[in-house]
């Protein structure tokens, strides 16, 4: 019997885990998100056409793609 609410979501970084992958973690609170270098190295990403606008929103906001 288990009353706990399971998380609908399965997050695999409980921490604060950056990598050259994903360079932003799911913290909102985390400074990586407002990092100039890793926003423009997105953006450069974009540019390339390594990535789209949407992953590389995705990728600020902490989401795995
Ligand atoms: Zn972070």
């Amino acid at each position: 019997m288990q009353d706990q609410p399971q998380p609908l979501v399965v997050l695999m970084e409980d921490d604060l885990i950056h990598t050259p992958e994903s360079p932003f973690c799911s913290d909102t609170t985390c400074p990586c998100r407002e990092d100039p270098l890793l926003l423009a190295e997105l953006d450069q990403q974009v540019t390339d056409g390594l990535l789209t606008p949407d992953e590389a929103t995705a990728i600020v906001l902490g989401k795995t793609l």
